[in-house]
């Protein structure tokens, strides 16, 4: 097999209770090299598009990425994926901390999951190979007893545990997954897939460093030291160790565009309460890293008194935790935030459309569209902060009104009717993230376009390229942007997007974090080259890893193709054209004739058919994968 892959994919049949092991040849590796291109492929090859999403027939893939496990900052990601129960198309996330590098340490590239098990079940893995185990003893309970109890099993402390939660096992349309308690595949629902296969948990160990796979690992070793040495003297991997994504909330409150109470606004008066420098003051008590990180941007918290203890075993709210149930909810009580937090991820869920879904119905009570009668006598408006932590727990246990918002925003709002349509925030299914694209316009066309609908990270976003003379603006060049206003939303900008978002999704298949390379922080794009070269002793270009970055995505849109969706999906939420009444971005919206233009463009960037959004066969047969063009004809 060739370097930086062990080519080896292990294939998991529940029905059958089989484990096996598959091969992949060199060519396809060098398709399809890690996490989002593997994943993705296996998933249209599996045909999972015509899958019932929590059927046995939808199929789960976990995908370590190329440089996953390697020694260098950030090399921690890897993808999960299938057909996504909150959408009904392409599901992925990807997540940090310690089970992809262990997986790759195991010897495995990627597990294909089928079926569903009679009983539950959890998968273990070890040097010795794999073996399907009891798990009826491990439903229902917190990821901490699960953890516990499964290395007890093991008799190994050091076993990695990746599980899906209660919110899983109840099938909440978006049920995350967790690793070491604090680190996440937050979005599509993945969880709720894990939970629909009877599957509780994998547990994986392994023993094989990165480096005895890799061609050359000198070099490899070498930009690891330097961007350890590095992140002091980075002005944004040094933010980012200091006050972690928390940091965003001022910034984005001071420019008017932080969403509050379900999109109304973008300024909210309780800041200074919720903000980072009260986070620092009151709740942190500690930082923490994934896998071989030095920028550290992991946050801790802990309330020990009054009536919301939180527990620092599951870490601190992000940026998009602390604004989702703050200013979204209309609520400015730090310790009950820490707590929805903390609620989250004992049950396992999806943070950012647990928070705006929760903002929806409150948006939906108070236009009265549902009452206490439906919310069992809750006063569920904005600001209810125990209204707010109650409802978290019913949708995890899919209690009354719970039930209902487990399936998500866009559901509950045609079930509860009377225009709670313009309430529900969500592209595809998916309930937008903590930016508002109002403020920087590309953000909204990867809302738009993005094949897991709303997401931020698709793309750097564009206030990252304003300046010219920017850090991250010259870090950016030899990517072949243009600096541009962060509210331009002509064609330049769509070519921007469609660069940029290559790159990132070149980030995803090689397992690095959306915060390690340049031009969002301090791994300059020659060193993203370098690392690859040397992994896999391929001389590679630029262009080559831009074209694997296309290549995964144009798979992930052939795969939304083929599960019926077409333009009307890539769109934003009505909400979004509409004005900012107040603030430093007063009176700002997108213009939707703009906005149709940079699409149309965006499209013809990417070689898409306007009509269907399908790729073409011509740009297919560009990207290597002509096959995929039969798939989308036949
Ligand atoms: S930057 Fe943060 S999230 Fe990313 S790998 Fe490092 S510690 Fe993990």
């Amino acid at each position: 097999m060739a370097y930086g892959s062990s080519g080896r994919i292990l294939r998991v049949d529940l029905e059958r209770g089989s484990c096996t092991f598959e091969q992949i040849d060199e060519a396809t590796y060098r398709l399809y090299p890690g996490g989002k291109a593997l994943a993705a492929w296996l998933l249209l090859r599996e045909r999972a598009f015509d899958a019932e999403p929590l059927s046995p027939g939808n199929v789960l893939v976990f995908a370590a990425g190329l440089l996953t496990g390697a020694p260098a900052s950030t090399a921690s990601r890897f993808t999960v994926a299938a057909r996504s129960p909150l959408t009904g198309a392409y599901g992925e996330s990807e997540a940090g901390g310690y089970w992809g590098p262990e997986l790759k340490m195991a010897g495995i590239e990627a597990i294909v999951v089928s079926g569903r098990a009679a009983q539950p079940t959890y998968l273990s893995i070890g040097e010795d190979g794999a073996t399907l185990r009891p798990a009826a003893h491990l439903w229902g309970l917190d990821p901490r007893e699960v953890q516990q109890a499964i290395r007890a099993e093991r008799g190994d402390p050091y076993v990695r545990v990746l599980q899906t939660g209660r919110a899983g096992e109840n099938q909440v349309r978006f049920a995350a997954l967790v690793n070491e308690l604090k680190h996440f595949n937050g979005r599509t629902g993945m969880g709720a897939v894990m939970g629909s296969k009877n599957l509780k948990a994998i547990a994986v160990r392994g023993k094989r460093l990165y480096v005895r796979n890799a061609h050359d690992p000198k070099p490899i070793a070498e930009i690891g030291k330097a961007l350890t040495r590095r992140v002091k003297d980075h002005p944004q991997a040094w933010d980012m160790q200091q006050k972690g994504t928390p940091g965003l909330m001022d910034v984005l409150n001071s420019a008017g565009m932080l969403p509050t109470r379900n999109f109304r606004e973008g300024v909210f008066e309780g800041i200074a309460r919720i903000g980072w420098d009260a986070y620092e003051r009151e709740i942190l008590v500690g930082r923490g890293t994934c896998y071989s990180c030095s920028i550290r941007c992991k946050r801790e918290v802990e309330v020990t008194e009054g009536p919301h203890r939180v527990d620092r075993a599951y870490g601190g709210p992000e940026y998009e935790t602390l604004q989702g149930f703050g200013g979204y909810c209309g609520i400015d009580d730090l310790q009950a935030i820490a707590k929805a937090n903390e609620l989250c991820n004992r049950h396992v869920l999806d943070t950012i459309s647990t928070a705006s879904t929760i903002a929806f119905a409150m948006e939906c009570f108070e236009a009265g569209l549902i009452g206490p009668q439906h919310t069992g006598g809750l006063d569920l408006r904005f600001g209810n902060t125990e209204a707010m932590l109650e409802m978290v727990d019913r949708i995890a246990r899919r209690e009354g009104l719970g039930d209902l918002l487990a399936h998500g925003t866009r559901h509950a709002a045609r079930v509860i009717g009377g225009g709670a349509e313009r309430f529900a925030i969500q592209v595809k299914g998916q309930e937008l993230p903590m930016h508002d694209p109002r403020g920087k316009v590309g953000v909204g066309l990867g809302y738009a376009i993005g094949e897991c609908g709303a997401d931020h990270l698709y793309a750097v976003h564009d206030t990252m390229l304003v300046n010219p003379q920017s850090l991250s603006f010259q870090a950016a060049i030899p990517l072949g942007v243009e600096a541009l206003p962060a509210r331009d939303l002509g064609e330049r900008k769509a070519r921007n997007y469609a660069i940029l978002e290559n790159w990132s999704s070149f980030g995803k298949v090689v397992g690095l974090c959306f915060f390690g390379p340049a031009p969002r922080s301090f791994i300059r794009v020659d060193e993203v080259l370098e690392l690859t070269r040397h992994a896999t002793g391929w001389p590679l270009t630029l262009e080559d890893l831009l074209r694997i970055g296309e290549r995964a995505t144009n798979l992930a849109r052939a795969f939304n193709v083929r599960a019926g969706l077409g333009a009307a999906d890539d769109c934003l939420p009505d909400r979004l054209f509409e004005p900012i009444p107040a603030g430093p971005m007063a009176g700002v919206g997108i213009s939707r004739p703009d906005f149709e233009a940079s699409m149309q463009a965006l499209y013809r960037i990417k070689g898409w058919d306007p009509a269907t959004t399908a790729p073409t066969r011509e740009r297919l047969r560009n990207l290597d994968i002509e096959w995929v063009a039969d798939l989308l004809e036949a």
